[in-house]
């Protein structure tokens, strides 16, 4: 989608600091980081939301959690344990209509979240 921020990061016409990527996959920091490791994990292609990715019956929300697994062994998170977050709706705190699994780690997690 042209006007979709994170298919801009994926299209590299946008920067970010990419961790990891894959065929299917990218990964890179927050801008506005909420613990010391925090990933955001989006598919390439688009989808606005968790729903849309869960219907999207391709596999993808597979390769979308196991690459947010391979950044938390990446990041040294996995062992200590770290947290996977789709926001999925505006009232849920989304604000990015591309689907991203927040990473979160490095830190003690508060349950529940807000
Ligand atoms: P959400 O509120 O769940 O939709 O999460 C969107 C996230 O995207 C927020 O945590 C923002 O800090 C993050 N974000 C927005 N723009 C960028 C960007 N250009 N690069 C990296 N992260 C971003
Ligand atoms: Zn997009």
């Amino acid at each position: 989608m042209s006007d979709c921020l994170f298919c801009k990061i994926v299209a590299k016409e946008i920067p970010a600091d990419i961790v990891y990527e894959n065929a299917r996959a990218l990964a890179f920091r927050d801008i506005n980081p909420q613990a010391p490791t925090h990933v955001l994990v989006i598919p390439r292609a688009h989808h606005a939301d968790g729903a849309a990715l869960a219907a999207a019956d391709d596999g993808l929300a597979d390769d979308v959690l196991k690459a947010a697994h391979a950044v938390a062994v990446q990041e040294g998170v996995a062992e200590g344990g770290y947290r996977i977050v789709f926001n999925t709706g505006a009232g849920a705190g989304q604000t990015v209509f591309h689907v991203h699994a927040h990473v979160l780690g490095g830190r003690g997690l508060t349950w529940p979240p807000g």
